[in-house]
């Protein structure tokens, strides 16, 4: 599954990379990188890492798909 990041919309908030630190990294500006663009079952922990942070942006920036 892809992880992908929108910036137009993401605001800094910082959840993704809070709790998902293998996946997701902070940017100089507080926003979020992509540390891993490609998830699959394969690897459990970074899945959920991906797919939580889709659920847990306040602004609907990641999708896990
Ligand atoms: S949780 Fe959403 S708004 Fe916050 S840094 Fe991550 S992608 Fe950006």
């Amino acid at each position: 599954m892809q992880v992908k990041v929108d910036l137009s919309k993401c605001e800094g908030h910082g959840r993704c990379y809070e709790q998902g630190e293998d996946v997701f990294a902070c940017s100089d500006e507080g926003k979020c990188v992509i540390l891993v663009a490609e998830v699959d079952s394969s690897n459990m922990e970074m899945l959920l890492q991906a797919e939580q942070a889709e659920m847990m942006c306040p602004v609907g920036a990641i999708t896990v798909a």
